[in-house]
């Protein structure tokens, strides 16, 4: 007997008329492991890893510098033993203490911002690495607390994908690739979770997962991201809500404990996470995959160079991500192949640069300069510069793509074009909103930050899942 969802994939594979589309479903499944104010959630963290391992399932869990640092003063070996068989993430070093990372970064450049990430995070990192006896493979930002110059830092920390929730930037609620590090943000229909406080189990998550499975099956493949916090097991508010609310700062001994739920409410939260996994059990082609294992499932952020003519046409008309002869490639990849730059992870520029420069066209001479001029600035600095210059005046980097993307058509001399950036709706418009966490201070605005992040929507572009392993899971 099929199971409904599977007759829905069945009849949709049907009515494309085409069995190859289909592909395969992962499920990443983890842990915001964050509270270190109320002992019992170090209890709780054991027990959901145990009960994970028992299954035979790894999970991720984004470990908190500061929770590190408290489990191991508590001695609770047997807690980070537990977490240690499973995938370890960062999840910042003091998570809700102010000031939180959108607090720090909101009034600071690119550059500037990603040495600051990169000196109040790294020795959180430095701990968990320490503690747990490996490098976290993944980060995600407390609460809302987002900021684009957490790309580079973390590349420099060396941890290659971003796996969290959040409105700030997305790409049809899928994986992406974004400042060189694989995101897994925003996945709308395929981030929902079976939720706790609506009995012994939630059978709508039952619907909605297999509902993900089946659309995401016939779409070729994807992936579900489905997150909890080990406290939320244990307690009925959240340990920094009761703290640091708003931008309230107390204190360590001023600390207080949220409250808890009561051993048999705690036994009811466990039920409901077991029930769920065993409800994802009975789909046989997911599996579930932890932040390590996510980058090897995709194709890598640098596609080889396609064809020039190709990549020319699809810049002049518009500057968005685009698939160039069957590979994906973002708009700083498809400017760096046109500018014979090797192909490598950039940043995109650090602020909005202006095009002074006025006649209808350049002298074909003089724009060789300029070309030789903006390769070089790639290749010394590893970013895309904010505006090129002709000579005294300047083209903004946009003006610049689409102007380099028509020149190849020869002549003494090269038209300018106006660049039409298409990859500004692929982030949120409103700084506000994204940023609502009951942290941050009433009506935090993060404008700043989204407008610098959209200046990194050069390097945007959505991640495809490796062919191989597509066929591969079709047996
Ligand atoms: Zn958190």
């Amino acid at each position: 007997m099929l199971s409904p969802s599977y007759r829905l994939l069945a009849a949709t594979l049907l009515a494309t008329g085409s069995l190859a589309a289909a592909g395969p479903v992962y499920v990443a499944l983890w842990f915001d492991t964050e509270d270190y104010i109320e002992p019992a959630s170090d209890d709780a963290a054991l027990r959901i890893a145990n009960n994970l391992s028992a299954e035979g399932i790894r999970a991720t869990f984004k470990v908190v510098g500061e929770k590190a640092r408290v489990l191991e003063q508590r001695g609770r070996r047997d807690v980070i033993r537990a977490l240690s068989r499973h995938d370890i993430g960062y999840h910042s070093n003091w998570h809700s203490v102010h000031p939180t990372p959108s607090e720090y970064l909101v009034r600071l450049g690119y550059l500037e911002g990603a040495d600051e990430f990169e000196r109040r995070e790294a020795t959180g990192v430095d701990d968990v690495k320490r503690i747990f006896g490996k490098r976290p493979s993944c980060y995600g930002q407390p609460g809302s607390s987002w900021g684009p110059q957490t790309n580079l830092a973390l590349r420099r920390l060396g941890i290659p994908v971003y796996l969290d929730e959040g409105q700030q930037v997305g790409i049809n609620e899928q994986p992406f690739w974004y400042g060189g590090v694989l995101h897994v943000f925003q996945m709308g229909r395929n981030q929902f979770r079976a939720r706790l406080n609506v009995g012994t189990e939630d059978p709508e998550a039952y619907s909605r997962f297999d509902e993900a499975v089946a659309r995401l099956t016939a779409q070729g493949g994807g992936v579900i991201s489905i997150y909890y916090h080990p406290n939320e097991f244990v307690t009925t508010e959240f340990w920094d809500g009761v703290n640091f609310a708003h931008g309230a700062n107390p204190p360590r001994e001023a600390w207080v404990k949220p409250r808890r739920r009561t051993p048999e409410d705690s036994e009811r939260c466990y039920g409901v996470l077991r029930r769920f996994v065993h409800h994802m059990r009975t789909q046989p082609a997911i599996r579930f995959v932890t932040a390590t294992e996510l980058p090897g499932l995709f194709e890598g952020p640098v596609a080889a160079v396609g064809d020039r003519s190709a990549i020319a046409a699809q810049l002049k008309q518009h500057i968005v991500f685009g698939e160039i002869q069957g590979q994906m490639m973002s708009p700083a990849e498809m400017l760096l192949a046109l500018l014979q730059v090797k192909p490598q992870v950039v940043d995109g520029p650090t602020a909005r640069g202006v095009t002074t420069y006025a006649p209808a066209s350049i002298p074909a001479a003089a724009f060789r300069h300029t070309v030789a001029d903006a390769s070089g600035f790639v290749d010394g600095f590893h970013r895309l510069p904010n505006e090129v210059f002709v000579g005294a005046e300047t083209l903004s980097l946009a003006d610049f793509a689409a102007t380099l993307a028509g020149s190849a058509e020869g002549g003494d001399e090269v038209q300018v074009l106006r660049g039409n950036i298409d990859y500004e709706r692929f982030f949120a418009s409103d700084g506000r909103k994204p940023f609502n966490w009951v942290i941050h201070p009433a009506g935090f605005d993060g404008t700043p930050l989204l407008d610098l992040g959209r200046l990194q929507g050069w390097t945007l572009k959505p991640a495809t899942l490796r062919k191989a392993t597509a066929t591969r899971s079709l047996n």
